[in-house]
């Protein structure tokens, strides 16, 4: 998988609830066994929260690398416009919305990928989920954007 230049998604805190989410570089984070298929597991020393090495897979199989996608949405953060987005990344103003969809199903990874990545504030971030409704609810789901999705998961 691509992952691009993006930190690695066992280098911060995956917990919301943890006074280091989304922080790099932090040093609470620490290797912790394998899981019983073999896959890497840390632990946030702070929280004590565990994670696997294979959490930050939240836009599989797109075209786009992730950190394009995720650019894209801090972008979008910073109060760019779709449009803007569209003559800076050469992204249409469609996929964006399409990626900020499946984003919402997914907040508390890609909050964490974003702060961890990005420069951006709580209300930034907030201020990016205004463009899909509540964040999170399907039912706020244009079909336009459930179609654009469907086959995705
Ligand atoms: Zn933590």
């Amino acid at each position: 998988m691509d992952i691009g230049n993006l930190v690695a998604p066992s280098s911060f805190c995956w917990n919301p609830a943890c006074s280091e989410y989304g922080k790099v570089h932090a040093g609470n984070i620490r290797k912790f066994g394998r899981t019983p298929a073999g896959t890497q597991r840390y632990q946030c020393k702070l929280c004590r929260q565990t994670f696997v090495e294979t959490i930050g897979t939240v836009f599989y199989r797109r075209h786009r690398s992730q950190e394009t996608i995720l650019e894209c949405l801090a972008l979008l953060a910073e109060r760019n416009s779709l449009a803007a987005i569209h003559r800076t990344k050469g992204v249409k103003e469609e996929t964006v919305m399409a990626w900020l969809y499946q984003a919402a199903e997914h907040v508390e990874r890609i909050e964490a990928l974003l702060l961890a990545n990005y420069q951006l504030t709580r209300a930034q971030l907030d201020a990016m989920w205004t463009y899909v409704g509540n964040k999170g609810e399907k039912g706020a789901m244009p079909k336009l954007a459930s179609a654009a999705l469907s086959g995705a998961a």
